[in-house]
């Protein structure tokens, strides 16, 4: 199976793996003593700025369309910023 849908979910497959191994005690990995639920949270708003953010959307395009299949240099810069966010929200919010 070869369709759009087969390759998301092997995406979040993918990244499912990274957070469970990353919030483990000792991984030193930036989701690291946060819960499964906390982590996917954190992993969501990041993505969810790459997919909705018209801006940001817009950005990529443009920058793709210039220079290939390469991606903007910068793109990850708001996506963490409001990952950031949500994180320390977390940490208020659940005591971490
Ligand atoms: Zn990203």
């Amino acid at each position: 199976m070869d369709t759009i849908i087969h390759y998301i979910v092997q995406m979040m497959e993918e990244a499912q793996l990274y957070y469970i191994e990353s919030i483990k005690e000792g991984s030193k990995l930036k989701y690291e003593g946060m819960t499964e639920n906390e982590a996917l949270g954190s992993v969501l708003s990041h993505e969810a700025v790459h997919c909705t953010d018209i801006n940001e959307i817009d950005a990529d395009l443009k920058y793709e369309s210039k220079h290939g299949r390469h991606p903007r240099p910068n793109r990850e810069d708001k996506t963490k910023e409001i990952e950031d966010k949500i994180k320390e929200e977390l940490k208020r919010l659940c005591g971490m």
